[in-house]
């Protein structure tokens, strides 16, 4: 396989190119294509835009290639996860969801899956999952690993042995990991979704997100809901996710570099507890994650003592922008609990950006030590 530089710039392509083809394609902006002869039936051939569109086929083997199974590009994260939740879990036996995770997958499974009768059910990311699945026999198993935001993280391969032995399917949420730093249908899962609003995307300008499936059927399934459901990506948000895929496997290695440098200095910082990066080899995560992640990504999280030291710290910052979402390009932090996830009130997810290194350890060490 060639690296992943390589393969974020090249993924995807046809092998062949005719004299003449652009070598760029830019979005294709249509709802509608030629049909032909009225008395031919449809041959594959595209015919309406909520069915088929270049650009998302574009998008989609270029991410399909990463993840290792045929892919499917919705318009956010939630739109991917949306159409899993539903084209899976059954009114007989349900879904099981981190405890932890992404609290946007929980309220929908309560207030939209709850109410027509499909059974929900918790587990913690860290929590024992094989009790979880033999307990509650769902029909679909959701992960989240390394979790948003806790970044605990659950041995993939294990969940998915236990998890088929009562012939349930398992999705992945791999929005932190992105699909260079964990493949999970090569580690069993059936089915991985992310947000491609994060780093896959990178550059904070646009909401997209996927399915990739190891089965083609299932694969099928989720275009079918797809089109079905019409919750359809956009040709531009898809074309612009392409593009910042070309350079994902620059921007994480930067990300990452910046995420461990502000860990290790972090975590000797006074009025700094708790500092979690799965990179650090002493991270209750790490050997787990070691093992089952291909490569390190951009997103910590520390606490300070309260919202206020929180306040302060944003406060005496140049270069942390106060706001949600991450994988961007410009460092940003988010208090967690204003959105309701059951952490400590001074806990921060601090995802980084490809600032440099130096610049960025001065930054953030000069407001920290200034606000605690
Ligand atoms: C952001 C996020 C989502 C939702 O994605 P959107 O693109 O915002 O709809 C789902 N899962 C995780 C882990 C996320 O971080």
């Amino acid at each position: 396989m060639s690296g992943d530089g390589t393969r974020c710039v090249r993924g995807g392509e046809p092998g062949t190119h005719e004299i003449g083809d652009p070598v760029h394609r830019g979005p294709v902006l249509t709802s509608t294509y030629h049909l032909g002869r009225p008395e031919d039936a449809g041959d594959g051939s595209d015919f309406y835009a909520r069915a088929g569109n270049p650009t998302w086929r574009e998008f989609e083997a270029a991410v399909g290639e990463l993840d290792g199974g045929p892919c499917t590009v919705f318009p956010s994260g939630m739109a991917a996860i949306a159409a899993v939740l539903r084209a899976f879990g059954t009114p007989e036996r349900g879904v099981l969801l981190p405890a932890d995770g992404y609290y946007v997958a929980r309220a929908l499974a309560d207030e939209e899956l709850r109410p027509l009768g499909v059974p929900v059910a918790y587990c913690a990311t860290a929590g024992d999952w094989e009790l979880a699945i033999v307990r509650h026999r769902p029909a679909l198993v959701l992960l989240e690993t390394p979790s948003n935001p806790g970044l605990e993280v659950c041995d993939i391969a294990a969940v998915v042995t236990a998890a088929h032995k009562v012939g349930a399917v398992v999705a992945v949420d791999n929005t932190t990991a992105t699909p260079l730093g964990q493949r999970p249908l090569d580690l069993g899962a059936d089915l991985v979704v992310a947000s491609d609003t994060k780093a896959l995307g990178g550059h904070g300008d646009l909401l997209l997100g996927h399915v990739s499936a190891a089965d083609p059927l299932h694969a099928e399934r989720i275009r079918g809901f797809r089109t079905r459901g019409g919750a359809i990506a956009g040709p531009m948000e898809t074309w612009l996710a392409l593009r910042g895929l070309g350079t994902l496997d620059l921007r994480l290695a930067r990300q990452a570099d910046n995420a461990r440098a502000l860990a290790l200095a972090l975590r000797e910082t006074g009025g700094v507890h708790d500092v979690r990066w799965p990179g650090l080899p002493d991270d209750p995560a790490h050997t787990l994650a070691a093992r089952q992640m291909r490569r390190w990504n951009g997103v910590l999280r520390f606490t300070l003592a309260d919202v206020h030291a929180v306040s302060e710290f944003l406060s005496r910052t140049t270069l942390v922008d106060s706001a949600t979402s991450f994988g961007g390009l410009r460092t940003a932090a988010d208090r967690r609990a204003r959105w309701g996830d059951a952490v400590p009130d001074g806990l921060v997810r601090l995802s980084c950006g490809i600032e440099d290194t130096d610049d960025l350890v001065a930054d953030v060490l000069g407001a920290v030590r200034a606000a605690v």
